[in-house]
């Protein structure tokens, strides 16, 4: 048995001992802290097996411990130090390969290349390297996103570059025969650089519409609408046209469905897909456009023409700013011109349409039916007050 003023001393020796050492590799932690894991481990690990030895030696030579007890004592402390340190080396290579890998990832990541995501040993640093993984593929995506908004944008310059060329060009050879007087007929050039001055204005307001659109800064001013009037307005704005392509419109907005909206823009979605419906209709076809609401309680608005329809890998094209079908681009299918006060054959009907029906909360879609294609509005319902 120990008496209870022994054990005190000893307490009190083996604590100031393991004091002093914890001090002592504390100090040897911060001057290594640059140094590697393996190093810091070790320290760690040797503190606790010299604090043990210094303090069984302190405890000796106070006279509670024999020579011979202490000499057994210290090699079974010895061997266990061993041992820890072999463990402790161990945690330390582990760790060591842990951080290495998400050293690889970092810099993959950085250099912007592909990064695979680590097995999981569920560890803190494996966690670190998963989510590094992670954001890496985030960061991918979100390139490659930039990269096909920055070609589409490319795309979009060039196309509408090559179709301001044309009536800029053909609006300068009228004034330099005007110029020369060699125009015999100057009204007919006043009439025709008239109708390419209101194209080339229609064109600007399209890019100006979408360029708010695309920045956000579309102003809708939001109230009850009915699709049937819409529907109405747009079809007696657009007669003439219909019948000078001898195209017929079947109005059927029934039952009338009431959605939240800016008329104005709305008016214009409607417009630019029955203007298209009617552009792409050979003579004597019919289009129809009709509203429904569906299962999921949407307004449905479609336009369904007979014009032969949209070839299968065009469809998700249709939408994308200044995209056209190749043969809308050929001189044959008449350039580009002004209809019903906006530019049509530029290909931006489409993408400023699918921006104002997003700006409402809503959807727009196009597929092939029989003889045609039909493009779809879905719109929220406007609630009751
Ligand atoms: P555009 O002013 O050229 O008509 P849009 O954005 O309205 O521009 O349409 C883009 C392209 O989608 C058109 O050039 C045409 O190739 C195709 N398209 C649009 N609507 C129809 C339709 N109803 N039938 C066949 N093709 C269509």
């Amino acid at each position: 048995m120990i008496r209870g003023a022994d054990l005190a001393a000893i307490v009190g020796i083996a604590l100031g001992s393991a004091l002093l050492v914890g001090v002592i590799g504390l100090a040897a932690l911060r001057l290594s802290r640059r140094a590697s894991m393996l190093v810091q481990v070790s320290i760690v690990a040797l503190t606790g097996a010299v604090s043990v030895a210094v303090g069984m030696t302190a405890v000796a030579r106070a006279m509670f411990l024999s020579p011979h007890d202490l000499l057994v004592s210290l090699w079974v402390a010895g061997i266990a130090a061993i041992v820890s340190l072999g463990v402790a080396v161990a945690l330390a290579v582990t760790f060591v390969r842990q951080a290495r890998r998400v050293r690889r990832i970092a810099e993959a990541l950085g250099d912007g290349g592909a990064v695979e995501a680590p097995d999981g040993s569920g560890s803190e640093l494996a966690a670190v390297a998963d989510q590094l993984a992670r954001t890496s593929r985030r960061l991918e995506e979100a390139r490659t996103e930039v990269a096909a908004l920055d070609a589409s944008r490319r795309e979009l310059i060039a196309w509408i570059s090559h179709d301001l060329r044309t009536p800029l060009a053909g609006l300068r050879a009228m004034a330099e025969a005007l110029e020369d007087g060699m125009a015999d007929d100057p009204q007919r050039f006043h009439r025709q650089m008239r109708v390419q001055v209101d194209h080339l204005s229609d064109l600007v307001d399209d890019l100006f519409e979408l360029s708010k659109i695309q920045s956000g800064r579309l102003a809708l001013t939001m109230e009850t609408v009915s699709l049937h009037d819409l529907v109405s307005d747009a079809v007696a704005e657009l007669r003439a046209l219909a019948d000078a392509r001898q195209v017929t419109i079947r109005e059927s907005p029934r039952p009338d469905v009431l959605v939240r909206g800016d008329p104005r823009e709305l008016g214009r979605v409607v417009g630019n897909l029955l203007i298209n419906a009617i552009q792409y209709s050979p003579p004597g076809r019919a289009v129809s456009v009709t509203t429904h609401i569906d299962d999921s309680g949407r307004a449905v608005l479609g336009v369904v023409d007979q014009g032969g329809g949209i070839p299968p890998e065009d469809l998700e094209r249709v939408f994308e700013a200044g995209w056209r079908a190749a043969a809308s681009r050929t001189p044959d299918a008449g350039g580009t011109g002004t209809v019903w006060g906006r530019s049509s054959g530029a290909g931006l009907g489409l993408a400023i349409a699918q921006g104002i029906v997003v700006a409402h909360d809503g959807e727009i879609r196009a597929r092939n039916v029989e003889g045609g294609s039909r493009f779809e509005v879905l719109l929220p319902q406007a609630t009751a007050a």
